[in-house]
């Protein structure tokens, strides 16, 4: 990896060619261009390499390609890639035995229920939940509730927008779905006085990602747990971007001892390669969908199995979690002396996961951004002035000592 080093303080990063002009403008990219990529590492069509410090928001927790990712996919592209549900194949069972015994001490993970995005598995669970909430709770029928926290991030469909807080999010896309409560995010006592006996379920991010990576306060999943026990409403926790690794464990929650109803996975559980999601969860929810009632023509595809099983097979070990924990104590503390230094406001986050906060009076967050990408590190800016920094778990220490001189220098 050495040969890819990145030369911080280089200045002459070329913006992007000008696009054809045919693609929708819902996103506003970083000027760069990339046409390879290895581990932590991507290249441009130059051959200029960046360290990618963002790792498609947490999409690429194994890195760019990794070795046994893409042998499993190449090897499951030679046999079977697309059977749709209407017939089985033979890594289905598989996938989903695997996947339960991964998450089994964590949860009560009777079943899983493959799909492809993250939003789609969102979209799993509430009607599992709202369907679980009238034929078994006996809430009548069209008066569910389900409560979330502001500051949510949980995907881009009609319904989940309806529940969003931020303005861009949710603006100019109703009607919106009824049945959702918002309440603040880490404000136990708010949450508590928000359920009652029509609430079938509370959907939480135990970290918010999109919201800058902000860590709840402690006990709060275990008063959130409480207050559904005691409701009997169900305990969802999206762990789309900050389970399998990234905060130093298997699943986010395990840091609180909290033990969910459901939980929906995505992003690294693709690999890096191929959109792969699942809820995994107690049999007696996930068990109200019935043949007709929901599905999806790709989930479970025998490809997604292929790289899914690949990537349980990497979590098993114990490896990326392990690597989570020893360099995110490295970043944090790297970090902090940042803080105390006066280059940045702020910083927070676990594992190998951090938000910081720029000092306005040095620039937005999008510049700093920018004064990374001239670097030659790639991290995106959210909320205006926080960054957040997700390396994949794969990198090595010196690399990310690299990216963190980069940040120094670029604020100094
Ligand atoms: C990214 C994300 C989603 C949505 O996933 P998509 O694959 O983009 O639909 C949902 N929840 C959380 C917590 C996420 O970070």
């Amino acid at each position: 990896m050495t040969t890819l080093r990145a030369e911080p303080g280089a200045d002459d990063v070329r913006a992007a060619p000008t696009p054809t002009g045919h693609l929708a403008h819902n996103y506003h990219p970083l000027p760069v261009r990339l046409v390879s990529g290895e581990g932590a590492w991507v290249r441009d069509a130059t051959g200029t390499a960046y360290l990618d410090l963002l790792a498609g928001y947490s999409a690429l927790n194994f890195g760019h390609r990794h070795p046994a990712l893409v042998a499993a996919a190449h090897a499951q592209l030679d046999r079977l890639t697309l059977t749709s549900r209407a017939f089985d194949h033979d890594l289905l069972d598989v996938f989903a035995d695997r996947l339960a015994g991964l998450l089994a001490p964590l949860l009560p993970a009777d079943l899983v229920l493959p799909m492809n995005t993250g939003a789609e598995a969102v979209e799993t669970a509430v009607k599992a939940a709202r369907k679980w909430g009238y034929d078994v709770k006996g809430v009548p029928d069209g008066r569910a509730t389900i409560v979330v926290a502001s500051g949510n991030f949980h995907g881009r469909t009609t319904t989940i927008v309806s529940f969003s807080s931020d303005d861009d999010a949710r603006r100019g896309f109703g009607p919106y779905t009824p049945g959702f409560r918002v309440v603040p995010y880490g404000d136990a006592d708010a949450l508590a006085a928000a359920v009652d006996e029509a609430t079938v379920a509370v959907l939480l991010e135990p970290v918010q990602g999109e919201a800058g990576v902000i860590v709840p306060p402690a006990g709060y999943l275990a008063a959130a747990r409480a207050v559904c026990d005691r409701a009997r409403a169900l305990l969802v926790l999206d762990e789309i971007q900050s389970g399998l690794g990234r905060t130093g464990t298997t699943l986010a929650c395990e840091l609180a001892g909290v033990r969910p109803d459901l939980v929906t996975l995505g992003k690294a559980l693709g690999g890096g390669i191929v959109p792969v999601s699942a809820v995994v969860g107690r049999g007696d929810v996930l068990g109200v969908l019935t043949p007709g009632t929901h599905g999806s023509t790709f989930g479970g595809n025998p490809l997604a199995c292929a790289v899914g099983l690949a990537v349980i097979d990497l979590l098993e070990t114990g490896e990326p979690q392990a690597m989570a924990r020893e360099l995110g104590a490295h970043l944090h503390a790297r970090l902090a002396a940042m803080v105390d230094d006066g280059l940045l406001l702020g910083t927070r986050g676990v594992g190998l996961w951090a938000g910081v906060d720029v000092d306005p009076a040095w620039g937005t967050g999008r510049d700093l951004s920018e004064a990374l990408l001239a670097r030659r590190v790639l991290v995106k800016d959210t909320h205006g002035s926080t960054v957040r920094i997700a390396p994949p778990l794969t990198i090595s220490r010196g690399d990310l000592d690299q990216g963190l001189d980069a940040l120094g220098d670029a604020l100094r």
